[in-house]
């Protein structure tokens, strides 16, 4: 018997095609605004008001996205 998966749920973290996880972040303001980050080999996905250059700070200053997270800006998927 086949299950179906292709159900899109909201995860906070998904599988990377390296193996490792892609980390999920949201932000409160726009629904559609999601990021799902890889910080292991940087494959990032972004939509709504993440813009790719955004996501690319996220990677080389990963503090910076730890700052929004603190300023509520922005929160793990959960
Ligand atoms: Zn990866």
């Amino acid at each position: 018997m086949r299950r179906r998966t292709t159900r899109r749920l909201r995860t906070q973290k998904r599988e990377c095609e390296c193996g490792k996880w892609q980390y999920g972040y949201e932000t409160d303001k726009t629904e559609s605004s999601r990021i799902y980050i890889c910080f292991s080999c940087g494959k990032f996905e972004a939509s709504g008001v993440f813009t790719d250059n955004m996501v690319q700070t996220f990677l080389e200053e990963p503090r910076i996205l730890m700052h929004l997270m603190k300023t509520d800006f922005i929160k793990p998927i959960r």
